[in-house]
C-alpha cells in the first residue's frame, strides 16, 4: 500500500471538496438568477454596501471603519476573485473610507468614483497613496454623471458641481456622493452622510427622487432625513447602517418616528447584521 500516494489523494479530495463548498456558498448567495443583489454589510458604525448585478458586475460603495469589510467581501465573493468593477467613496471620513484603503490594497479595482475633495487626516493621506498605486480609472462625482453596469443604471445627484481639490476642514458630510440606482422598476438611493443642506440642494434640481429603497444618511442622525426629503423620495424601505450601542445614539428617535409616520419599513444593521436585498426588476425581497 502506498501511504504517501493515498495521503496526496486524500489531500486533493479535500481541496476539491473545499472548492466545491466555496462555489456552492457563492452560488447560493449570488446565484445568477437574473436578480440584482445589494448587501448592506454590518460594519459597525459606518457604511459599506456591496452590489452585484445578474451579469456579475461587482460594486462596493464605502468600506466602513477598520478592515471588517475584507472578511465581509471574502464571504460573498469567490476566493479566486480579487477584482472589483467599481469602488465608490461617498466622502473621505474614517467610517466610510478606512476599509476602502484595505480594499484597494487587496483587490484590483477597475474604476473609482469619489468627490475628489481634500481632508487633512491620516486616513485621507493613506487613501491618496492607495489611489495613486491602484491605477484605476478615477471618476470625479458631479450631478448628472451616469454609470451603467449591465441592466443597472446609476446617476450621481450630489455634489451638484465638481468639488475636486477643495479642502474640507471640519467634516465632509455635505460633499457626500448621493447615487440613485435604477434596475428595471427597482430603485435605490444611497446618500452617504449627506445632511439636510445636501438634501435641499438635490430637491432644488427637480430631479425625480421617487425611490423604493433609501439608505438613510449619516447612520440615522437627526442632521439628515428631513420630512421634506422623505416626502420627495417616498421610499418603501429604509436601511440604517449603524453600530450596536454606538456612542452617537444613532439612529435618532426623531428620524425613526418620521420613517414610521411615512409607513416605511425600516431595516437596521445594528439589529439584523448584514442586510441582503434582492431586486427582481419590480419587487424587493429581504
Ligand atoms: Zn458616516
Amino acid at each position: 500500500m502506498d501511504w504517501e500516494n493515498n495521503g496526496a489523494k486524500i489531500c486533493l479530495f479535500c481541496i476539491f471538496l473545499l472548492v466545491l463548498a466555496n462555489a456552492y456558498v457563492w452560488q447560493f448567495i449570488f446565484s445568477l438568477d437574473g436578480n440584482l443583489k445589494i448587501i448592506f454589510f454590518d460594519v459597525g458604525e459606518g457604511d459599506s454596501i456591496f452590489v452585484v448585478t445578474p451579469q456579475g458586475h461587482q460594486i462596493l460603495i464605502d468600506g466602513g471603519p477598520g478592515e471588517r469589510v475584507l472578511d465581509k467581501l471574502a464571504k460573498v465573493m469567490p476566493f479566486w476573485d480579487k477584482s472589483l468593477d467599481l469602488v465608490v467613496l461617498t466622502h473621505p471620513e474614517y467610517d466610510h473610507l478606512s476599509g476602502l484603503n484595505k480594499v484597494l490594497a487587496n483587490y484590483q479595482v477597475a474604476n473609482v468614483l469619489w468627490n475628489g475633495i481634500k481632508r487633512d487626516t491620516a486616513v485621507f493621506r493613506e487613501w491618496e497613496e492607495a489611489l495613486k498605486k491602484e491605477k484605476a480609472k478615477v471618476i470625479i462625482a458631479q450631478a448628472g454623471e451616469q454609470l451603467k453596469a449591465g441592466m443597472l443604471w446609476g446617476m450621481v445627484l450630489n455634489p451638484l458641481n465638481s468639488l475636486q481639490g477643495q479642502l474640507f476642514e471640519k467634516d465632509s458630510n455635505v460633499s457626500s456622493v448621493i447615487l440613485r440606482f435604477i434596475y428595471g422598476r427597482n430603485s435605490f438611493l444611497l446618500t452617504g452622510d449627506a445632511p439636510e443642506k445636501a438634501e435641499q440642494a438635490v430637491i432644488s434640481t427637480d430631479t425625480d427622487l421617487d425611490t423604493q429603497l433609501l439608505k438613510v444618511a449619516h447612520h440615522g442622525s437627526r442632521t439628515s432625513t428631513s420630512l421634506d426629503f422623505l416626502a420627495n423620495v417616498k421610499p418603501q424601505v429604509a436601511v440604517i447602517s449603524c453600530g450596536r450601542n454606538n456612542l452617537y445614539g444613532h439612529p435618532d428617535q426623531t428620524v425613526l418616528q418620521n420613517l414610521l409616520e411615512f409607513g416605511i419599513n425600516v431595516l437596521r444593521t445594528d439589529l439584523r447584521g448584514d442586510i441582503i436585498v434582492t431586486a427582481d426588476g419590480s419587487n424587493l425581497h429581504f
